[in-house]
């Protein structure tokens, strides 16, 4: 070997050794340590209790401290202001008391909606808020009946305990960005209580980077009879082609999986919800917020919406016993990944534009990045793909200050015309943002419509 190989070779090895990838970011530490806190009995104590309140029905007593929803909104929040005491303040209980306007056949035009919300208030950038939530309330057969039994274990006492136990580990920790934990009343009368809620916060201007609603998230066994338990459903809205904030978010929620929760699996459907159904995570992506559902991989429908009666031997009813509480801590620990890498994260990089050079196959992206970033890392694929497949990191993409002040990237080898690029920022203990992107080229609703109403589509 000769010198200059062996001087190559020395820098090399040193440079591999002072390498940060060679330790586990922190960031892996800190959530490894909240998903460990998971614990399934604690989900199970949740379902249960809401269940034993007979219905939690929106038009049911509120005069009792056993029976109807007064009295699962005063368990809810003695359970988060309890959390709430060994956070010397960090988390904060309110009660989102509203009526509002119900446009549910049989219903009253308007119904009293009481959402529990705590809040972890970010260390550092306080402004930025995530959501997670499940719908503490209940129904049977009928929309409307507000007296009869409503067990609603799995729809949704199983989502409200995600959110109270998500609460309870991550208000251990301390983040840069706001958590908010959301008990939501009123979604099975048309999404009532998060309609209010998301209104709400829109309207008094907050920046919700990404909301989570955690709905029917308890049974595994499907109609076929088989054992569904190893993933999670990732459902995300988009106004217009494949790409949409709900849809960076809900791969963010598959990356945080991928990442501190190996072993489960978030599977991405690219559609906003099942057929003809509806839930709380709606009601954000309404108000222009990133915004995804979690449910089961395979649902029962004799467990929802349904009176606890059997027919010809058969069992329908949403009760404790169809629940699997190993499941719902699973889902729980993918929404603490989430919720913790993001929220420890610096916010997304603001993505000016693509550009396909025209002299090589080579994108160029033009991005500015948050003030508080170690770095970032660039992302890609085809657009055929759900989910992002290649990975480049900053020194490989070279970044350039632009005239402008911004940055531009240069993406070797990556045909913009057949793929979606995008970057996210990286904080100092190694967390991601959501991916940001810039927009679909293919915007119809900005050219000129036909007389026929079709679009023009060429010149
Ligand atoms: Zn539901």
């Amino acid at each position: 070997m000769n010198p200059r190989c062996c001087i190559a070779v020395a820098v090399a090895f040193a440079l591999a050794c002072s390498l940060p990838a060679q330790e586990p970011a922190p960031i892996r530490a800190k959530v490894g340590k909240a998903i460990a806190a998971v614990d399934p009995a604690r989900i199970e104590a949740t379902v249960r209790t809401l269940v034993g309140f007979g219905t939690r029905h929106v038009l049911s007593r509120t005069d009792s401290e056993t029976e109807g929803t007064g009295a699962a909104r005063k368990w809810l929040r003695a359970q988060f202001d309890a959390i709430a005491a060994t956070t010397g303040g960090r988390l904060q209980v309110t009660l989102h008391d509203e009526m509002a306007p119900c446009v549910r056949p049989n219903m009253p035009k308007e119904i009293r909606v009481v959402n529990v919300v705590a809040t972890l208030l970010g260390a550092s950038d306080p402004e930025r808020i995530y959501v997670v939530g499940g719908h503490y309330d209940s129904r049977n057969s009928t929309g409307e009946d507000g007296s009869g039994a409503a067990p609603g274990a799995v729809d949704d006492a199983s989502g409200t305990a995600v959110a109270l136990e998500a609460c309870r580990v991550l208000a251990a920790e301390s983040f840069p960005a706001t958590i908010v934990f959301v008990a939501f009343d009123g979604e099975e009368q048309g999404l009532v209580g998060s309609g209010a809620l998301a209104k709400a916060m829109a309207i008094a201007g907050k920046k919700v980077d990404g909301m989570l609603g955690c709905d029917i998230v308890g049974n595994t066994l499907g109609m076929d009879g088989a054992r569904y338990d190893r993933h999670v459903r990732c459902f995300s809205y988009a106004a217009s082609g494949s790409d949409s904030l709900g849809r960076s978010l809900a791969r963010a929620v598959a990356f945080a999986a991928r990442t501190h929760v190996p072993d489960f699996g978030v599977k991405l459907i690219l559609r906003g919800d099942r057929y003809g159904r509806g839930g709380d995570h709606r009601s954000f992506f309404e108000q222009g917020y990133p915004a995804v559902r979690l449910s089961e991989p395979r649902e029962d429908f004799s467990r929802q919406h349904q009176d606890v009666v059997a027919r010809e031997g058969k069992p329908y009813g949403d009760l404790p016993e169809w629940c699997d509480f190993a499941y719902t801590a699973n889902v729980t620990r993918v929404v603490i990944a989430t919720l913790a890498e993001l929220a420890s994260a610096p916010p997304p990089p603001r993505v000016i534009n693509a550009q396909l050079r025209r002299d090589r196959y080579d994108t160029e992206l033009v991005y500015e990045l948050p003030g508080n970033v170690a770095g970032c890392e660039f992302v890609w694929r085809e657009t055929t793909e759900a989910d992002w497949t290649h990975t480049i990191d900053m020194a490989a993409a070279a970044p350039q200050a632009t005239k402008s002040g911004r940055l531009l990237a240069t993406l070797k080898g990556v045909c913009l015309d057949d793929a979606v690029v995008g970057v996210r920022s990286i904080g100092a203990d190694g967390s991601r943002s959501r991916v940001a992107t810039p927009p679909e080229p293919d915007r119809f609703d900005q050219r000129p419509r036909t007389a026929a109403g079709s679009t023009e589509t060429g010149k």
